[in-house]
């Protein structure tokens, strides 16, 4: 059962590099959504980077 009290959940962003897969996490901001393409690029390779997955974390207080 979903319960309202103790518990925080924060959204997280997942980015991945279309050229070489590496993903990163971030958390989440305003205005995100799968598979949006993301304006900075790869650390790695310099490739394009877009958001595969968005997802929720219980932060334990
Ligand atoms: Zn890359």
């Amino acid at each position: 059962m979903f319960s309202k009290k103790e518990e925080f959940r924060t959204a997280f962003t997942v980015e991945q590099c279309e050229s070489c897969n590496k993903e990163s996490k971030r958390k989440f901001k305003d205005g995100d959504y799968v598979f949006k393409e993301i304006s900075s690029q790869c650390d790695s390779c310099k490739g394009k980077l877009r958001i595969s997955k968005i997802f929720g974390e219980v932060i334990p207080k």
